[in-house]
C-alpha cells in the first residue's frame, strides 16, 4: 500500500504517516499528531475522505483523555496547533512507544471471534464453549496484538509474547492499565446506551519510565461501539463506525471484488454523508455534547 502524502506544515518535520494520522516533529522536540479525514477499510486507505472525521476523532479522544487522567497520564500537551490543522491535531510529548497494540475485549467479535472459532482460545486464553458473534465475555480480557506494517494486519499474540518483547513488569502494567481503561470507558459508555465491545490502546514511556497513554483513544477507529438496545449475540452488531463503508464496498453496487487485491473504488456521496453522520452521532451520544 502506498504511504499517504502528508501535507507540509511550516516549522514541522514529517516523521511518519499511518493510514489515518500524520506525525510531525516540532523544533522543541514535541510531536504534532494530525488526524486526517482519511478512512481505511479492509486494510486499504480509500481515495475518498470523510469531511470532519479528523476533528470528530480528535475531539472525542481529548474528551476521553480527561476522563481517564486519574488512571493514567496522557500524552497531550496542547491543542494550540497551526491554523491549517486546527481542531484535528494535538501537540504531544514524544514517547518511546511499546510495540504492542493493547486491546481489551468485553465482547467477542472480529479477530477474537475468528481465533475462538479456530481454537477455542483468544491470545492463548481458553474461553467457555458456545460463545457467538457479539457474546459478552465472562470478564473483560487483555488480547494484545503486534503492530502490522502499513497495509498489513495486526496479529493477536499471547501475553507471554508480550512479556518476551517488553519484559515482565512492563507487560503486567500494560495489561493492568488496558483493563482499567476499558472498565472505566465501558461504564461511561453504558450510561449513554452504548456498549464498548473492545478497544485498542497504544502506550509509551517517558525517559523516567512512567507509562503514558498515547495515540488516540476510544474513537470509532480504535474501538467497537454498539447501540446497547440493538445488541443481540449471534450475528454482527450494528456499530458506530465504518460499517456503512464496508457494507457498501462488499455490496454489488460498488462493483468491487475484495478477492481481486485491487484497491476499492471511490465512495458515492450518500455513503460519505451517512458515514459522517454516524461518526457525529457517536461523538454526540458519548460526550453528550452537540457538534
Ligand atoms: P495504522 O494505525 O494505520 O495501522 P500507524 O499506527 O502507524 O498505522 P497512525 O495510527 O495513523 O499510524 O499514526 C499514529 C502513529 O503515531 C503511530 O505509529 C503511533 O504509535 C505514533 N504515536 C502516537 N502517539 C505517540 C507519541 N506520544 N510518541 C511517539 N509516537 C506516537
Ligand atoms: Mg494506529
Amino acid at each position: 500500500m502506498p504511504t499517504p502524502v502528508a501535507p507540509a506544515i511550516d516549522g514541522a518535520t514529517h516523521l511518519h504517516s499511518g493510514k489515518v494520522r500524520d506525525l510531525y516533529a516540532l523544533p522543541d522536540g514535541r510531536l504534532l499528531m494530525v488526524a486526517s479525514d482519511r478512512i481505511s477499510a479492509f486494510d486499504f486507505i480509500l481515495d475518498t475522505t470523510i469531511p470532519d472525521k479528523g476533528e470528530i476523532l480528535t475531539r472525542m479522544s481529548l474528551w476521553w483523555f480527561e476522563r481517564l487522567a486519574d488512571l493514567v497520564p496522557h500524552h497531550v500537551l496542547s491543542t494550540d496547533v497551526p491554523d491549517a490543522v486546527r481542531g484535528r491535531a494535538v501537540i504531544c510529548e514524544r514517547l518511546e512507544m511499546y510495540p504492542v497494540e493493547c486491546v481489551a475485549r468485553g465482547y467477542l467479535t472480529g479477530s477474537g471471534l475468528l481465533d475462538y472459532g479456530a481454537t477455542g482460545e483468544v491470545c492463548g486464553m481458553a474461553l467457555p464453549a458456545g460463545l457467538e458473534d457479539g457474546s459478552r465475555l465472562p470478564e473483560p480480557i487483555f488480547t494484545p496484538a503486534t503492530k502490522g506494517a502499513l497495509g498489513e494486519h495486526d496479529e493477536n499474540v499471547s501475553y507471554d509474547a508480550v512479556v518476551a518483547t517488553v519484559g515482565e513488569n512492563a507487560a503486567a502494567s500494560l495489561r493492568e492499565l488496558t483493563l482499567a481503561v476499558y472498565a472505566r470507558a465501558e461504564s461511561i459508555a453504558r450510561t449513554r446506551g452504548i456498549i464498548l465491545a473492545d478497544t485498542k490502546l497504544e502506550l509509551g514511556r517517558r525517559a523516567d519510565d512512567t507509562l503514558v497513554l498515547a495515540d488516540e483513544v476510544l474513537t470509532p477507529d480504535s474501538s467497537r461501539f454498539w447501540p446497547a438496545d440493538e445488541w443481540q449475540p449471534g450475528h454482527a452488531q450494528p456499530s458506530y463506525d465504518k460499517q456503512i463503508v464496508r457494507d457498501w464496498l462488499l455490496s454489488p453496487a460498488s462493483g468491487w471484488d475484495r478477492a481481486s487485491g485491487e484497491p476499492p473504488p471511490p465512495l458515492p456521496d450518500h455513503v460519505i454523508e451517512h458515514t459522517r453522520a454516524r461518526y457525529l452521532e457517536a461523538y454526540e451520544t458519548l460526550t453528550g455534547q452537540r457538534w
